[in-house]
């Protein structure tokens, strides 16, 4: 079992730096975010022994039963968190994690930012953008973005480093990767946490600097 999770990282670890070449790019440009939720902390354990670091969880609840225990042994250990925040979890979102991904409300920015202050920690913010204008998705209309993320950085003072998209799942994902491109160039953010398992090579075409893999390294999530 963790023989098959091993490959699996391997070629994908592979397959980012074959796509980054592709494009002149360094594969060092890109940052691995291996995703592993619902999968338990023993098919972690190997991936981590490895060297990687960087990993992404969904729920707040599932990454406290998880993490703490790992990150005594690994203090490198670099968390993400890819879903979405309620605000009664954002005291403890902003102890646990490194980088919040989907920074998608006024309400939550505003939360976020008291609690940073309260806190004194300054996880990395990432703005999620809902690129494919999905009423059920999380994130920020395109159309509203620029005021969104001028507000987070200048009212709230939030550390916003860049900007995440999920884009609709039977949609051509390239124009989706370009329009995010497009929103961070215009406010010179430099972190693009696009491309998932079936699409990371085309993200790091179009500019991505993390991808979001789980299956491809894990396998399939019941
Ligand atoms: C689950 C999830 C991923 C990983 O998706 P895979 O297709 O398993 O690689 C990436 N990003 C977000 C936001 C997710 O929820």
């Amino acid at each position: 079992m963790s023989e098959e999770v091993l490959a699996n990282y391997a070629s994908v670890r592979a397959a980012i730096a074959a796509a980054a070449r592709e494009v002149n790019r360094s594969p060092d440009d890109v940052t691995l975010v291996a995703v592993s939720k619902n999968h338990e902390v023993d098919r972690i354990r190997p991936v981590l022994a490895t060297g990687q670091r960087a990993f992404g969880e969904n729920r707040v609840q599932e990454a406290l039963g998880k993490w703490p225990i790992l990150r005594a042994e690994y203090p490198e250990i670099r968390l993400h968190l890819l879903g979405p925040l309620q605000t009664n979890k954002v005291r403890e979102a902003v102890a646990l994690f490194d980088v919040i991904e989907t920074v998608d409300r006024p309400k939550l920015a505003v939360a976020l930012a008291a609690e940073m202050r309260h806190q004194n920690r300054r996880p990395e913010c990432l703005i999620q953008i809902n690129t494919g204008e999905e009423p059920q998705k999380a994130g920020i209309l395109p159309a509203d973005a620029d005021s969104f993320i001028t507000a987070c950085r200048t009212d709230h003072g939030l550390p916003v480093v860049g900007l995440m998209c999920l884009p609709p799942v039977n949609d051509e994902p390239s124009p989706h990767f370009a329009l995010l491109r497009e929103i961070a160039a215009r406010h010179g953010l430099g972190h693009l946490s696009m491309g998932m398992s079936g699409d990371f090579d085309v993200a790091i075409h179009l500019g991505s600097t993390q991808v979001r893999v789980g299956t491809a390294i894990f396998g399939s999530r019941i």
